[in-house]
């Protein structure tokens, strides 16, 4: 099973696309859209864009249903972009705090 274009959001981190689904603990868990033999998550639909996954780790996980596929978490592949370096200022543009001075009080 393959999730429409509808059913995707948007990673807030790296901007990829992503599928929220509910664990069996109704925890939200996002996967990767595309379904994936090496994920370790069993995901199926449950109604009009909802979606539950299961680990596949657990000593006792049953395996993969055939009405479910495997999913990688979202978690494992997100790279969000780095932080840029402070910008560097314009040649015309000088930096004025170290240059002010201290307030002097009045007596
Ligand atoms: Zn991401």
């Amino acid at each position: 099973m393959i999730p429409t274009n509808r059913e995707l959001s948007r990673c807030g981190a790296c901007g990829k696309p992503i599928l929220w689904t509910l664990t069996e603990a109704a925890a939200r868990m996002a996967v990767d859209p595309k379904p994936d033999e090496r994920g370790n998550q069993a995901c199926h639909r449950v109604g009009p864009r909802t979606w539950r996954s299961r680990s596949l780790d657990g000593a006792d996980a049953l395996p993969a249903a055939p009405y479910e596929h495997q999913y990688v978490p979202h978690v494992a592949t997100c790279t969000p972009p780095k932080a840029k370096p402070p910008a560097e200022l314009p040649p015309n543009v000088v930096r004025l705090d170290p240059r002010r001075r201290r307030r002097t009080r009045l007596p």
